[in-house]
């Protein structure tokens, strides 16, 4: 890789930031399109979160990623934040205008969306309801985007049941919290269940739930990656459902920002799944 006075820069913001998967990504679409461009880890601590983003138009950068812990802070120091960014609370892709301002927006409901519509295109977003586990962060981008992509009604279900009902409250829309020990009977009748809690990922307790209820045709996505097939899709896939996994989604939600800094709209491709699956 050679950088020229002329390379443009982007980058991921966090702290700390060395587990995160982005550079890599955005690197190998880098490569693919020979483009003179770079994305680098950029560890800035919390207390010098807004120096750091104000710094980005003055050192020539086009934008950046944030993730853990700065997603939520950094919604008051942009100077425009798109609706969907509102609605889920959190930022998660900056873009740094002609001008100098920073915009921000959410990424991970497109991401969501375009990982179920390319991978179960059967889904029927109007033929059943869906079920989401969970009301953290993930959640909130799961369901702006079953609400925006008009899903017929959205059961809601978490451990805290109260964070579920300020979830229900902030994104608005056919929305019903059911509480988490009713999680076996909540899902009959759903044609999609997406697991957006933290349950069934490497070192975490595992998803406690019975698919029985569920009909065969329903589509079971869980946002876990690491592992790839958690045993809920494991058991959805011998149970005949169709299953998604969580990897497509991290894959989707890189593509809008790399479009926007780099000017080209990637790919996400097999080449890039295996490349990312090695690392996970
Ligand atoms: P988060 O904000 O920390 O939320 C964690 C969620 O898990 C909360 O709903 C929490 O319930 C629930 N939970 C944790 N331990 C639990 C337990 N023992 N029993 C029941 N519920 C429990 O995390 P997040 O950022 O939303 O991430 C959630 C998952 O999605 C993670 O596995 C993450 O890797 C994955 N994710 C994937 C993508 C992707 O692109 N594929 C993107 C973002 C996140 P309480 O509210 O009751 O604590």
């Amino acid at each position: 890789m050679s950088v020229s006075g002329s390379t443009l820069l982007a980058g991921v913001m966090g702290w700390p930031i060395s587990h995160s998967l982005s550079p890599l990504l955005h690197g190998y679409w880098l490569r693919e399109h020979n483009i003179d461009g770079v994305y680098v880890p950029l560890p800035v601590a919390p207390s010098n979160l807004e120096h750091g983003l104000r710094a980005l138009p003055r050192v020539g950068f086009r934008g950046v990623n944030l993730t853990v812990p700065h997603k939520e802070a950094a919604l008051s120091m942009m100077d425009t934040v798109s609706d969907v960014a509102r609605r889920i609370g959190a930022i998660n892709t900056v873009f740094v205008s002609d001008d100098g301002s920073l915009s921000g927006t959410n990424t991970d409901a497109h991401g969501f969306i375009e990982n179920l519509r390319l991978n179960a295109p059967t889904w029927q977003k109007n033929g059943g309801a869906a079920v989401v586990l969970g009301a953290g962060g993930a959640a909130r981008a799961v369901v702006a985007a079953l609400i925006d992509a008009q899903v017929s009604e959205v059961f809601l279900l978490n451990r805290t049941v109260e964070k579920a009902e300020q979830l229900a409250q902030a994104i608005g829309g056919p929305i019903k919290v059911v509480n988490w020990d009713d999680r076996d009977e909540a899902i009959g009748n759903a044609m999609l269940l997406v697991n957006a809690t933290t349950l069934g990922m490497v070192n975490q307790p595992k998803l406690e739930v019975s698919l029985s209820a569920l009909p065969k045709m329903a589509i079971v996505n869980d946002l876990v990656y690491a592992p790839l097939e958690t045993e809920l899709l494991r058991t959805a896939r011998q149970m005949g459902m169709q299953t998604v996994d969580g990897l497509g989604m991290l894959l989707h939600q890189a593509v809008p920002g790399f479009e926007g800094w780099f000017g080209k709209r990637p790919d996400v491709t097999d080449g890039l799944r295996n490349v990312v699956l090695k690392t996970t």
